[in-house]
């Protein structure tokens, strides 16, 4: 049976978007909407985190309207802090559960992509090509930009005090943060869900414009909130995906880095390029140099299933593939990425990307990895809600089925769901 002929899914062929009275990916499915019963955080934690399944974008913790979902601060993910409503938009902007995430980059691409992406080997013309993770030119775009007065600060990433290769949200509002937060972060920081608290520590007046930097799949969640009006996404006036295969879980990173006999501690950087891992000491000294695959166990299960290797739904993707060492591969998407590349431009140095094909290879590669793991089919024209019960249709009976809660939180959802 296709997809589209399963209950609850329409056929994508007769779908029209957007329909439906409002704006939600919900409202434009009917089907969906009058599925039977709510959606409860309790759904999607059994359906994708306990499922061991998510990837940490925090698209549920922003979508979340009543401020119901927090971040676990010991386990760094997605937790209930209050009573649930039954809303349901955790569940419809979860790119493991009931986002589309193909189809919305379908939709986005085909809404503000340029015509022609333009695409560049880059590198920062200052102090920022040594603070970068390749050729510093994140850090150069959006120190720019700050200067120019185009943005007003960058929900980025910093390595925490407390535990060795953890990355963590952090709002820079001047080039001297930028440094400090140059190179990448290869774990999650949840940054998306916490733009407010960011926002609440800082001085940037009531209408600021941020740029958001992050994985394909939290650059994902924020175009979705915006094309869907969503308020979390009205201070993000750019956003800047980092090109991604994988993410690592801290605890399964740290465990293999250890087992090579290598201390965490002892890693100032970590670098992936052409299927090598690389870990460097503050002296810029090798402590390790490994195929990569090697840690493939420590990476999040969940980006098994993501097919959106370059950040389709972003303004600006950076990565290095196909570009020569000390450069970053930076892809101009949107009239909005055109804009700040622009302005940023005398913080450059630009020529062409060497190899442009390796970028398309490692996208295929990507895409058929996703659609040989994905229980559900990969459907870039269907429709971009996915009911739950259709979800559990084709995920239960498969090793990414549903798992029962933790019974240490049954608890909370007693309470609050
Ligand atoms: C998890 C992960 C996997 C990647 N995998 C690939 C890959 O397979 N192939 C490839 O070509 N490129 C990959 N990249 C991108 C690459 O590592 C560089 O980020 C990219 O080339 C840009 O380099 P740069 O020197 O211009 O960036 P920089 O000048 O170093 O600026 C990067 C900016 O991003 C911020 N940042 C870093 N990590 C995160 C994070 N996790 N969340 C939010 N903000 C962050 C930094 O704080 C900094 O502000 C990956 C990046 C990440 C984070
Ligand atoms: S994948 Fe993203 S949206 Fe889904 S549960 Fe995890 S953090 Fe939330
Ligand atoms: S591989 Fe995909 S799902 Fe995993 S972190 Fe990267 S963008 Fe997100």
């Amino acid at each position: 049976m296709s997809e589209a002929n399963q209950p609850g899914v329409p056929d994508p062929k007769a779908a029209t978007e957007p329909k439906g009275v409002g704006n939600d990916p919900r409202e434009q499915n009917p089907d969906v909407a009058e599925a039977p019963g709510k959606i409860w955080f309790r759904d999607l934690d059994e359906a994708v985190i306990e499922a061991d399944r998510c990837i940490q974008c925090a698209s549920c913790v922003a979508a979340c309207p009543s401020d119901s979902i927090g971040i676990d601060a010991e386990e760094k993910r997605p937790t209930l802090v209050k009573m649930c409503t039954g809303c349901s938009r955790c569940w419809d902007f979860c790119p493991r559960s009931g986002l589309r995430y193909e189809r919305a980059l379908e939709l986005l691409e085909d809404e503000r992509s340029l015509a022609e992406p333009e695409t560049y080997a880059a590198q920062a013309a200052d102090e920022a090509a040594e603070a970068g993770q390749d050729g510093g030119a994140v850090t150069a775009l959006l120190a720019e930009l700050l200067e120019a007065g185009k943005i007003d600060g960058a929900v980025v990433a910093r390595e925490s005090d407390e535990e060795p290769l953890r990355g963590e949200a952090f709002l820079a509002t001047s080039r001297e943060d930028l440094l400090e937060a140059g190179g990448s972060s290869y774990t999650q920081t949840m940054g998306l869900g916490q733009i407010d608290d960011l926002l609440a520590d800082a001085d940037l007046g009531d209408d600021p414009d941020l740029a958001l930097v992050g994985t394909p799949c939290v650059i994902q969640g924020a175009a979705a909130l915006d094309r869907y009006g969503h308020e979390p996404a009205d201070p993000i006036a750019l956003t800047v995906a980092l090109m991604c295969t994988r993410t690592f879980e801290h605890e399964r990173l740290l465990s293999q880095i250890e087992s090579y006999d290598v201390d965490p501690e002892a890693v100032e950087k970590l670098d992936i390029r052409a299927g090598t891992l690389y870990a460097y000491d503050d002296g810029g000294e090798s402590l390790l140099e490994t195929d990569v695959s090697e840690f493939d166990a420590a990476g999040l299960r969940g980006c098994d299933e993501c097919a959106d290797f370059v950040g389709g739904a972003a303004d600006i993707s950076a990565g290095n593939v196909g570009s020569d060492e000390g450069y970053s591969t930076v892809v101009v998407r949107t009239e909005t990425g055109r804009e700040a590349w622009t302005a940023a431009a005398g913080g450059l140095e630009t020529t062409e990307i060497d190899r442009p094909e390796a970028l398309e290879k490692i996208a295929a590669w990507n895409e058929r990895r996703a659609k040989s793991i994905l229980p559900r089919g990969f459907d870039p024209e269907g429709e971009i809600g996915i009911a739950y019960e259709h979800h559990r249709e084709v995920y239960d009976g498969t090793d990414r089925e549903p798992q029962p809660l933790n019974p240490a939180r049954v608890h909370q959802y007693e309470e609050w769901c």
